[in-house]
């Protein structure tokens, strides 16, 4: 297996430049232009990819193990924090021409990206993009023992402490004090 390591302004593949599968190629993306532009992402710190390729034919199969750092809000202490995004996604990257002959009478559930012209290159960015978007937590939480805000002046726990806040987190005893006090 060859490794070939590659940082881009985008995730761009020269299928070309690899002659033995299967091959892994890892693609850092420059945080810089790589952004994911996402309700709820307020910034992209690193995109990383590893892609395990293996030829059959004229067509590519791959899987791609991606890791984002993005910039999350949590749901509890509404503190932005940097969270780390994970997601695997398979696609199979040929031509137009090799799809329109063989795949697309098929109409199977697979991903195909078109590669074009002489480097075979193509660009996997949105792919990628979209797969660390839909990894994004419904309820970001910065951390499992986040304390969040005090729901009576609003101080976030984590930080401080405030006088409101022991008479508010014993809610959930309150029933069996009504029980004590019969
Ligand atoms: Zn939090
Ligand atoms: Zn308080």
């Amino acid at each position: 297996m060859r490794i070939i390591c590659v940082k881009l302004l985008a995730m761009k593949l020269c299928l070309r430049d690899i002659d033995a599968f299967p091959a892994r190629v890892c693609l850092k993306a420059d945080p810089d232009s790589f952004k994911i532009n996402y309700d709820g992402v307020f910034g992209t710190r690193q995109v990383e990819v590893d892609l395990d390729i293996q030829k059959s034919g004229d067509e590519f199969f791959c899987q791609a193990d991606v890791r984002g750092i993005v910039v999350l809000e949590c749901a509890r202490c509404l503190e932005h924090y940097e969270a780390e995004l994970t997601s695997i996604i398979n696609f199979i990257v040929c031509s137009k021409a090799t799809y329109d002959e063989f795949r697309k009478e098929a109409e199977d559930d697979e991903t195909y990206i078109f590669y074009r012209g002489e480097e075979q290159a193509v660009d996997i960015s949105e792919i990628v993009r979209q797969s660390i978007m839909l990894a994004v937590p419904m309820m970001p939480i910065c951390s499992d023992d986040c304390k969040g805000l005090c729901p009576t002046c609003g101080i976030n726990l984590n930080l401080h402490d405030c006088d409101c806040s022991q008479e508010h987190i014993d809610e959930r005893w309150e029933g069996l004090r009504d029980l004590r006090d019969r």
